[in-house]
């Protein structure tokens, strides 16, 4: 017996329906605000991610599935979907003159941390990123859409979270006074916040280690060390998001374990989830596109993570795709009928399941109602002589008796009639 890897997950029937939903959601909302699908390869060169996520974070330094392969080069499993897709649209060329390009992608993500509720080793993203001016209502727009997204996903209640980090300029002399006030903190910090101290400041700011807390919140905030530019954009970013309505709070100390991001970084959480109760995060990253060789161009963008907000979808079933009606033939006289029925319904586009073993009534249904098919149509030799055939709610148990034709059945099951 061969298991599946630690940190892994199958997803089977029954609990699919529910990603193909938030998916299918997702691809929605995204097309309404004119994001278009890419798709980029799961293994890159390693450099790719060391040069834009950071060498000193914890990403790089302890989580990434990094192999040589049979020609020596370096790769990794993507850790995250944006480095990616910037280096593509580099590479393809799409930034060279147009305007705002606006992209999402989802797939899977590959990060070695300790496996646990909401946190996994292979991991699914959804995320979306727009590159083209350093524009503030660019932010806003994104966390708009985020919310109208937890909003039709029924999924409350939810916090937003925002801060601004600074950017190159002004981000130096934070670091400055940030370093020297964590050497004065040191002997009272954890092990992780010791190394951190030197090699990424920031990250201390992150550390959610109980007895570390007082510390860290009396340290100085990057809102404070701002210069006249990051102070405009994160001025503008909150007056837009009270114009649309949009409840947020500041959170001087949520600063992303990215290096790439500035200025605005968001994040959303929600006690719905556990200890790991971020749905997603994001921000502004507007040098990365030069940093890996390409135009100097902005970027905005956020990732979710899917395990999370299936963990925090209201309902228990999402069976929207799955088959709406079962034909139970009763025994291999009834298979031609069957087959041609079953053609017959799918090209009205009903989704329809035919069982070709050669199975009891009983079992037929206790099946049906196992995959939760809400109909099921039951026809022996003499009801086909009839040219009629059964029709069997299964979730109220009512059964009708109605004409074999494909009108009557659409009727039967979709209360309207054959196209
Ligand atoms: P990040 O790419 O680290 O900014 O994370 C963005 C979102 O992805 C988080 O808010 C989570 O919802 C999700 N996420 C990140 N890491 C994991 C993981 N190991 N397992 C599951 N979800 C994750």
């Amino acid at each position: 017996m061969i298991h599946r890897i630690k940190g892994t997950q199958d997803l089977l029937p029954g609990e699919i329906e529910k990603w193909q939903y938030l998916e299918q959601k997702a691809r929605d909302i995204f097309a309404r605000y004119g994001y278009m699908e890419i798709r980029t390869p799961i293994f890159e060169e390693t450099e790719l991610f060391v040069r834009s996520i950071g060498q000193e974070t914890d990403i790089v330094q302890k989580e990434m599935y990094t192999f040589a392969d049979k020609s020596k080069k370096s790769l990794t499993l993507r850790p995250e979907g944006t480095a990616p897709v910037v280096r593509a649209c580099i590479e393809n060329n799409l930034l060279a003159g147009s305007g705002t390009l606006k992209l999402f992608y989802m797939g899977p993500m590959f990060r070695y941390e300790r496996p646990q509720k909401g946190r996994y080793r292979q991991f699914y993203q959804i995320g979306a990123e727009v590159l083209g001016p350093d524009n503030p209502l660019i932010d806003v727009e994104v966390m708009e859409m985020l919310v109208r997204f937890l909003e039709e996903l029924e999924i409350h209640p939810y916090q937003l979270h925002i801060n601004s980090i600074g950017c190159p300029g002004c981000r130096p002399k934070y670091l400055k006074v940030l370093r020297a006030e964590i050497t004065h903190a040191l002997p009272q910090l954890c092990a992780d916040c010791n190394r951190r101290a030197s090699t990424n400041p920031l990250r201390v700011l992150d550390c959610k280690v109980e007895t570390d807390q007082a510390h860290i919140n009396a340290l100085p905030a990057s809102l404070d060390y701002l210069c006249e530019d990051c102070r405009t954009h994160f001025a503008v970013v909150q007056r837009f998001l009270n114009n649309r309505d949009i409840h947020y709070s500041v959170n001087s100390r949520l600063v992303r374990g990215l290096d790439y991001y500035e200025k605005t970084t968001f994040e959303i959480t929600s006690d719905l989830l556990g200890a790991q109760n971020a749905l997603l995060g994001g921000g502004r990253y507007n040098g990365l596109s030069e940093s890996l060789g390409g135009p100097a161009i902005s970027g905005f963008g956020f990732a979710l993570g899917e395990e999370r907000f299936i963990l925090a979808l209201p309902k228990e079933d999402y069976f929207w795709m799955r088959p709406e009606v079962y034909l139970a033939p009763l025994g291999p006289a009834c298979f031609d009928f069957a087959v041609t029925l079953a053609s017959q319904l799918r090209r009205n586009e009903i989704r329809a399941f035919l069982e070709f073993g050669d199975k009891s009534l009983k079992s037929q249904l206790r099946h049906a109602d196992k995959l939760r098919i809400p109909f099921a149509l039951i026809f022996g030799t003499e009801e086909l002589h009839r040219k009629e055939i059964q029709c069997k709610n299964m979730r109220d148990g009512t059964q009708v008796t109605i004409r074999a034709e494909v009108s009557e059945i659409i009727r039967a099951i979709r209360g309207d009639t054959a196209r």
